[in-house]
């Protein structure tokens, strides 16, 4: 937190001297793009180190630790069940306040036209990435999780075919003879650890990474691209938080014992470091690391429930998705009835679970929703300027419900995982 401080007045100061004058902003673009990026970058880059390695060891070892494979049905049921409806209700708060503060009608054409022209480059990069994305079908889900070359789908860093070959190791690795399987979920479980001690030293980094990765965000953004949309950005802003803060701890209450209180103290760090890395795959080093050693979920949960929440489970990237949607039907002055609406909500849930844990990710998958609801393209520049900036809040709200399903589903599993009841007490 420190460190998120820090940066914000870092990036704060930086941005009042490029203001004095020209040659203050560009030695400061220059120190920023020299130092403080690349320094920012040796913390999440450390954190992408382990990720691959990690998202096997733990899923093969969560499903070997469950020792018979028909626990796995129950674990997998509760886990996608959670991860539905955390993200159906992030949107329906999300299109609730669009509805009610209706920030899309507060634009002046003017200024539409002004942030149209002015991102007309990026968009087309941005439209030419979704047009490489083929609608969902049943062919699509087959190359998208196996693909035929499993090693180069890992090169590039696409996490779904690892998560499912990792599920068959484990669920092959539950019908060894129980010596091979022990010793198959000791190797598994050193490989973690190994892990998961790299992600501490990352962590030792993590208050210098995240003031170097927000101050240099808030110079690059700068604050004047906010003016015009301060609507919607304070919007979006209040009801991430909402859903973070408020249908999270609802969630606690209602389907586990934990207080939510402390809950969201032990998992500080975590979103901290989705704050400011704006990736849920590389905070789920972090969020394995938390949740075992501080909030003592049980390693086959844990090891199930987050990676495959890392790359499906987008809470915030659906609210948001459904907020932009409305956004640029409101500033085109296109009415979407109740019922468009509702499809709207289904459609940002499901488009929202292809969105990869990286930053900037939901921006293709967006056009393809304005495309689905006529909506133009090029509305996608309206929140160009400041989605890094949403980014972070939405990441941070992915990742916490991710932590939350943890912890729901852990309970319900009741003895499900490796754990002993003194050790549950948080
Ligand atoms: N950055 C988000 C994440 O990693 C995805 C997105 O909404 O762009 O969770």
């Amino acid at each position: 937190m420190f460190g998120l401080g820090i940066g914000i007045v870092l990036g704060l100061a930086a941005r009042a001297l490029m203001a004095i004058g020209p040659g203050w902003e560009s030695s400061i673009r220059w120190f920023n793009r020299e130092a403080l990026e690349p320094f920012g970058q040796v913390f999440l880059r450390m954190l992408f180190f382990v990720v691959v390695p990690l998202v096997f060891s733990s899923l093969a070892l969560g499903v070997v630790q469950l020792r018979r494979l028909d626990r796995l049905g129950p674990l997998a049921g509760r886990t996608f069940a959670m991860f539905g409806l955390n993200m159906a209700v992030g949107v329906g708060l999300g299109l609730l306040m669009m509805n009610v503060l209706s920030p899309g009608t507060r634009i002046e054409p003017e200024t539409r036209d002004q942030l149209l022209g002015q991102y007309s480059g990026a968009i087309e990069t941005i439209a030419t990435r979704a047009a490489e994305q083929e609608s969902l079908s049943f062919r699509k889900l087959v190359e998208m999780f196996m693909p035929r070359n499993l090693v180069k789908s890992v090169v590039e860093f696409q996490l779904l075919p690892l998560i499912l070959f990792a599920l068959l190791v484990g669920a092959a690795g539950t019908r060894l003879a129980e010596e091979h399987r022990e010793g198959m979920a000791a190797v598994l479980q050193v490989v973690m650890e190994v892990m998961t001690e790299i992600v501490h030293y990352a962590l030792k980094l993590a208050p210098y990474g995240v003031a170097a990765l927000v101050g240099s965000v808030v110079i690059v953004a700068g604050a004047e691209v906010l003016r015009p949309l301060l609507w919607f950005v304070v919007g979006v802003t209040g009801v991430l938080a909402l859903h973070l803060f408020g249908s999270m701890s609802l969630f606690l209450k209602l389907f586990s014992r934990r207080s939510p209180r402390v809950f969201f103290r032990a998992v500080r760090s975590v979103l901290i470091t989705a704050f400011s890395t704006s990736s849920s795959s590389a905070t789920l080093p972090t969020s394995i690391q938390v949740s075992q050693e501080v909030l003592k979920v049980s390693p086959s949960t844990a090891g199930f429930v987050l990676p495959l929440g890392a790359t499906m489970n987008m809470s915030g990237t659906a609210l948001y998705e459904g907020c932009v949607v409305l956004f640029v039907a409101q500033v085109y002055g296109v009415e979407l009835s109740i019922g468009s609406q509702l499809t709207l909500l289904v459609l940002a849930v499901l488009s929202a679970v292809a969105v990869a844990g990286i930053p900037g990710a939901s921006l293709p998958v967006l056009v393809g929703l304005l495309a689905s609801f006529n909506l133009p393209a090029e509305g996608i520049a309206l929140i160009l300027g400041f989605d890094r900036l949403l980014d972070m809040g939405r990441t941070a709200v992915n990742v916490g419900a991710d932590l939350v399903t943890a912890c729901v589903v852990d309970e319900r599993m009741g003895d499900g995982g490796e754990r002993s009841d003194s050790e549950s007490a948080v």
